[in-house]
């Protein structure tokens, strides 16, 4: 027997697994926080690929909702922008001597510098006889990169007399916080303090700069005295509360990334049974055991048995290791109605908005930060667009929800609803 020639489907599968990002709650909160730091603008920042919810349609998003500007770590970052015909201010900050500071140039994109880095970016602009739009950056305490305190009148003098040879254009002063999110640490109130010196220095000098920064999300939300021109803002548009002791609800923000798939396998077992590599978890009694297909290959910390996974509105802890591709949840007595074959297919949320496990529930099982379980979901899972507001709007398979619930544990929110309408 032959077998047919191998064929490509004809359009992408449904994905099995996916990161759902709703990019209404993307707007919300950044209408949300430019409200908050209002006169100052704010920078959506989406390196990263915007933490994990796609750099570019998240920038697309938070643009419509208002922000000013765009900020990446690399230029690289940058570039894709530009290339996806953003034509918004960017900003990108850390570079390597092997950075493309003449594409950054060419594509209008801004660069931050602390030293070497001025001079590179200098070398660019006299080849390409285009001045760069540079941000001189200094170091008010974090110790990473930023001119140093003592060098920054000499450094600040540097950039006038390449900006008075007409090879760049000083456009902003900044820095960047250590412990804003501790709101209680006096090391920001040193920061602060050490910025304002440092910006009165350079417009001593002469600098004639557009905007000065320093806030990242916990210092937009805890130091209105550190909004100065532009806030930086990262996790706060993606809705998660940078405070260990707040949700994002209290502050009013809306998280977006969904993180879903369906049950694969499901079945009866006996007490002792043992669940997954080391057997770390036997069975106390028998039970009910659901296969998740999400695993470390997916961005799920292994070290994160004991995260939740939302089942038919219930909550089940993970069980046994976490493996490269799956994980198990014990259904235990708890368990959901039906045998393990009507099992099979139920959809399994690990994290999402309200009314689902939170972001900082699997940051608190993984020893980590919620920023660091978004920015992690693999390549492997796709990303999936939902925009909760326009559906709502166009009354896509879902009721009239008032805002007002959206708070309410158990009630479902446009997001949810726009979520399960997928
Ligand atoms: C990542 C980053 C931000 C954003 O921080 P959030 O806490 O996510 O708001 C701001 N500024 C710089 C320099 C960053 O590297």
């Amino acid at each position: 027997m032959n077998y047919p020639e191998p064929q490509l489907p004809q359009s992408p599968p449904p994905a099995e697994r996916t990161a759902v990002i709703d990019l209404a709650a993307i707007r919300h909160n950044v209408r949300h926080l430019s409200h908050v730091v209002s006169p100052a603008r704010v920078m959506a920042v989406v390196k990263a690929d915007a933490y994990g919810h796609g750099a570019v349609q998240t920038a697309q998003a938070a643009l419509e909702a208002g922000a000013a500007w765009l900020g990446v770590a690399h230029i690289s970052e940058a570039l894709e922008l530009r290339a996806a015909g953003i034509t918004a201010p960017v900003l990108a900050w850390l570079h390597t001597q092997d950075t493309a500071f003449a594409e950054a140039i060419r594509a209008n994109v801004d660069v931050g510098v602390s030293g070497w880095d001025l001079d590179a970016v200098v070398t660019a602009a006299r080849e390409l006889e285009m001045p760069a739009r540079v941000h001189l950056k200094i170091d008010t305490g974090l110790g990473r990169n930023g001119c140093p305190e003592d060098l920054w009148e000499a450094f600040v003098g540097r950039a006038l007399s390449y900006q008075e040879e007409g090879l760049l254009r000083v456009v902003g002063i900044f820095s960047h916080f250590a412990v804003a999110d501790e709101p209680h640490r006096p090391e920001t109130d040193e920061q602060l303090q050490k910025f304002r010196v440092a910006v009165a220095v350079a417009e001593d000098a002469g600098v004639d700069r557009e905007v000065r920064h320093i806030a990242n999300t916990p210092g937009a939300l805890s130091r209105p005295d550190a909004h100065f021109d532009l806030v930086r803002i990262g996790l706060g548009m993606y809705g998660l509360s940078p405070f260990a002791g707040q949700t994002p609800a209290e502050l009013g923000l809306q998280p977006a990334m969904t993180l879903k798939t369906t049950i694969s396998a499901c079945k009866e077992v006996p007490a002792g049974q043992g669940v997954s590599y080391g057997f770390t978890y036997r069975t106390s009694e028998p039970t009910t055991l659901a296969l998740v297909p999400l695993g470390y290959a997916d961005g799920v910390p292994r070290v994160a048995t004991g995260g939740p996974v939302q089942v038919d509105g219930q909550v089940y802890p993970v069980v046994g290791r976490i493996a490269m591709d799956q994980m198990v949840v014990d259904l235990g007595r708890t368990g959901l109605a039906g045998t393990p074959q009507t099992l099979v297919g139920r959809e399994a949320v690990l994290f999402g908005g309200a009314g689902y496990p939170g972001v900082d529930e699997w940051a608190s099982a993984a020893g980590s930060i919620n920023y660091e379980i978004i920015t992690r979901i693999s390549g492997r899972v796709a990303r999936t667009y939902v925009d909760s507001a326009a559906e709502a709007e166009a009354g896509v398979d879902s009721p009239p929800i008032a805002l007002e619930a959206a708070g309410d544990a158990g009630q479902p929110t446009e997001t949810a609803q726009a979520v399960q309408a997928l």
